[in-house]
């Protein structure tokens, strides 16, 4: 049962809720309110500045909010309801839990550079006590095969072209087995020849069932794996909706215009 008595059903994967965000005088975020799905691929398009990449770090608390909050599983992030409803900050290893719930892959793949391919993915799993480090290798190696990087574990980063580092950094987010992994931007720091190979991966994870919510500018990707498309412009969701409506049939000037400036 819920607090108000209704029934429990399935908790969102994710839930945002009237979420702002301000550096300073500067408002980022204006009340952002985003429901994920169990299992759903929501793609966030919008044009630079829009506060795509904050709301990602808002939805792991890399970033505090001024106002809202956000969900992952049922499970407030970064803060618990203290005496009369409040909400008080968690503590820094009660969030590096919650974190390790939530994959996160960035734009610039921020592997470990002295640690080998098999290490980065294996690393997370051991030093959190989830797995020995046998068993974390051996998972490891499994999803660097899942990546299609099954013969260049013992590689340093530095050795691996772009898009492989970027399938290592999908390989790492996968080790931790989160309920959610959040992209951002994963193929803008890439050479146009090494896209596709990124996306190809991140499709796989789209209809194993992974829940994902990928920030892009990949619009024919976007079409192809999302089932939901949320336009963010000026800190604020202008429109969202099933790749057909925001994509073809957008509602908002703001939407067209951006649509029009990347198609
Ligand atoms: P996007 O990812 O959509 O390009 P961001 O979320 O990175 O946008 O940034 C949204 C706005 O917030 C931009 O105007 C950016 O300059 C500003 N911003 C982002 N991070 C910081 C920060 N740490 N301090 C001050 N301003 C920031
Ligand atoms: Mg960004």
């Amino acid at each position: 049962m819920t607090a108000d008595g209704t029934l429990e059903t399935t908790p969102a994967a994710l839930e945002v809720h009237d979420v702002h965000k301000w550096y300073g005088a500067h408002r980022v975020l204006d009340g952002i309110d985003l429901t994920v799905r169990p299992g759903e691929v929501t793609v966030v398009i919008g044009p630079s500045g829009s506060g795509k990449s904050t709301l990602l770090r808002v939805i792991n608390h890399l970033e505090k909010p001024e106002a809202g909050h956000v969900s992952v599983g049922g499970e407030l992030i970064g803060v618990r309801r203290g005496s009369g409803g409040r909400l008080r900050e968690l503590s820094e290893r009660a969030l590096l839990a919650q974190r390790s719930r939530i994959g996160f892959v960035f734009q610039n793949f921020n592997l470990f550079p002295h640690l080998t391919v098999l290490d980065n993915v294996a690393a997370a799993p051991v030093a959190t006590g989830r797995l020995a480090r046998p068993e974390a290798r051996e998972r490891a190696r499994e999803l660097l095969t899942r990546v299609g990087l099954g013969d260049r574990t013992d590689a340093y980063p530095r050795q691996l072209s772009g898009g492989q580092q970027q399938r290592v950094a999908i390989a790492r987010a996968l080790a931790l087995r989160p309920g959610i992994i959040l992209f951002d931007e994963p193929t803008s720091a890439l050479d146009p020849e090494l896209v596709g190979e990124v996306l190809s991966v991140i499709k796989d994870l789209a209809t194993s069932g992974t829940t994902l919510v990928i920030v892009t500018h990949e619009i024919a990707f976007a079409r192809e794996v999302a089932d939901r498309i949320v336009f963010i412009d000026g800190g604020r969701i202008v429109e969202q909706g099933p790749p057909r409506e925001v994509l073809d049939t957008p509602r908002h000037a703001r939407t067209r215009d951006f649509l029009a400036k990347v198609l």
